[in-house]
C-alpha cells in the first residue's frame, strides 16, 4: 500500500489548472488570479494631508514665531492641487486632500490658535509629520498580487486600487458529488430500521464551496452494479471532479473501484496507508479526476482535507497547491494503535505565544460529534506509538483558507 506522501505525488501530477475566465471585483474573493496585479498608479497618488489642520513651512511655524496668514478657504478632498506655499502662510487643509507644494508639515487643527486671519502655533511640528508621500505604500508599475494568488477581501482593496476590473482568474473547479450506500436517507427524514441520514453529502457540498468550487450533489446511489455504473457513465460530463462517498472498502456492497474502471477510469490508486481513510480510491478519466471517499464520516472528512482539497487548490491553479501543516506542542499525551501514519481530531489553540494542539478523544471514524469540536488534525508519523506532552507535532488546519 502507498503512503500519503506517495498519494500525494500521484495526485500533485494528475490536477492541472483550469481555464482562465473574468470575474467582477465585488466576486473576486475566494478566486485565484491568473495573471500578476501591477499597480498602473502610485498609492498615495498624490501628497495627500493624513490630518485636518494647516499645511506650513517649518521655518515659519514654531510657538514663540507668532501668528502667520491664513490663506483664505481650505483645500478639501477632491479639490485640485492648490497653489504652492507661500512663506509665512498657512493653508487650512482636510484629510485626504492635495497638499500645496511647499509644505513640509501638516499640524492638526488642535494644535494651532486661528484668529483674525492667523494661526499661531502650539506645538513644534516635526518634518513630514501627517503628510502622506506619493507612493510611498506603492510605487506606479509595482508588482500587487502574483497569479496562483487566492483573493483575501484585502487583495481585493489593493486589485481595485490598481484597477484591475475586471480580474482574470482561474475557472473554479466543477464538482459532482455523490454518496452511496443502501443505508441512507436525506436528512429530511427519519431513518427506518438499519437506515441512517446522509451526513456526508451535504458535508462535502459545504466543503467544496468553503474551498472555492463550484459543487452539485448528484441523487444518492445504492449498492448496486446498475446504479454505480450510470453514475460513472454520466459522471462529470461538465465536472472537473467526482467526489463520491462509500463503497470503496472491501466488503460485498463496495462496488465503486470495479465500476470506475468498467467504466474507463484509470484507477492511480486504490489504499494509503493511513488512518482514517485507508481504503481511499483515485481515478481519472480524460479531464475528470474521481475521488472515492470512505464512507464513515471522518474518514471522508480527513480525505477531503488531505487530498480532494489539495486538487480543489491545483485546479484552481492556487499555489502553493496543498495541505500546509502548523506546528504545535501536544497539550496531552497520545497513544497510536496500528502502524499507519494517523491523523488525530485536536482543538489548536494558543497559549502563552505558543500553538497548542489538544488531541480530542474520539471513539472512531463514525465519531462526528467528537469530531465537530476539532478545528485541526494532528498528524502521526508512521512507525510512532507514543507521543509524550509538550513534543512538536504537525497539524493540518481545517479552517478554510479563503
Ligand atoms: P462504506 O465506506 O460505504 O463502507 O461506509 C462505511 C460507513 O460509513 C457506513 O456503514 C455508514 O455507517 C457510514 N456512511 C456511509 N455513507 C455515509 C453518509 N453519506 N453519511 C453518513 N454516514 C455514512
Ligand atoms: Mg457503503
Amino acid at each position: 500500500m502507498i503512503t500519503v506522501a506517495e498519494a500525494l505525488a500521484i495526485l500533485r501530477k494528475a490536477c492541472s489548472a483550469g481555464p482562465v475566465e473574468t470575474a467582477p471585483l465585488r466576486e473576486g474573493a475566494g478566486r485565484v488570479l491568473a495573471r500578476d496585479v501591477r499597480a498602473d498608479v502610485a498609492w498615495p497618488p498624490f501628497d495627500t494631508s493624513a490630518m485636518d489642520g494647516y499645511a506650513v513651512r517649518l521655518e515659519d511655524f514654531a510657538p514663540g514665531k507668532g501668528a502667520i496668514a491664513e490663506r483664505p478657504g481650505f483645500v478639501g478632498a477632491g479639490d485640485k492641487p492648490p497653489a504652492p506655499l507661500s512663506p509665512a502662510e498657512a493653508v487650512r487643509i482636510m484629510t485626504g486632500a492635495p497638499v500645496p507644494a511647499g509644505t513640509e508639515a501638516i499640524v492638526p487643527v488642535e494644535k494651532v490658535r486661528r484668529e483674525n486671519g492667523t494661526v499661531t502655533a502650539l506645538v513644534t511640528p516635526s518634518a513630514g509629520e501627517h503628510i502622506r508621500r506619493r507612493g510611498e505604500s506603492v510605487a506606479a508599475g509595482a508588482l500587487l498580487l502574483s497569479r496562483g494568488r487566492r483573493l483575501t477581501p484585502s487583495d481585493i482593496a489593493l486589485a481595485a486600487l490598481a484597477g484591475a476590473e475586471p480580474l482574470h482568474v482561474f475557472r473554479r473547479p466543477r464538482v459532482w458529488i455523490a454518496v452511496t450506500g443502501n443505508e441512507l436517507v436525506p436528512a429530511s427524514e427519519k431513518p427506518g430500521p438499519g437506515q441512517l441520514r446522509d451526513s456526508n453529502g451535504p458535508m462535502l457540498e459545504a466543503l467544496c464551496r468553503a474551498h472555492g468550487a463550484e459543487a452539485v450533489s448528484r441523487p444518492a446511489v445504492p449498492d448496486e452494479d446498475s446504479a454505480v455504473r450510470r453514475l460513472f457513465a454520466r459522471a462529470a460530463e461538465d465536472a472537473d471532479v467526482l467526489i463520491t462517498s462509500g463503497g470503496v472498502s472491501a466488503g460485498d456492497l463496495d462496488l465503486l473501484p470495479a465500476e470506475a474502471e468498467r467504466a474507463g477510469f484509470e484507477i492511480l490508486f486504490h489504499g494509503v496507508a493511513m488512518r482514517p481513510g485507508k481504503p481511499i480510491a483515485l481515478g481519472r478519466r480524460g479531464g475528470t479526476l474521481w475521488f472515492g471517499l470512505p464512507g464513515n464520516p471522518v474518514s471522508t472528512c480527513v480525505c477531503f482535507h488531505l487530498f480532494a482539497r489539495f486538487a480543489l487548490d491545483a485546479l484552481a491553479g492556487a499555489e502553493p497547491a496543498g495541505p500546509s501543516f502548523v506546528s504545535a506542542r501536544l497539550a496531552r499525551a497520545m497513544t497510536i494503535r496500528g502502524r499507519r501514519e494517523t491523523y488525530s481530531d485536536a482543538r489548536l489553540s494558543v497559549v502563552d505565544g505558543q500553538a497548542r494542539a489538544e488531541p480530542i478523544q474520539s471513539r472512531g471514524s463514525h465519531d462526528l460529534a467528537a469530531y465537530a469540536g476539532a478545528n485541526a488534525l494532528i498528524r502521526v508519523p508512521l512507525g510512532t506509538q507514543i507521543l509524550p506532552e509538550g513534543a512538536l507535532v504537525d497539524c493540518l488546519i481545517l479552517g478554510d483558507p479563503l
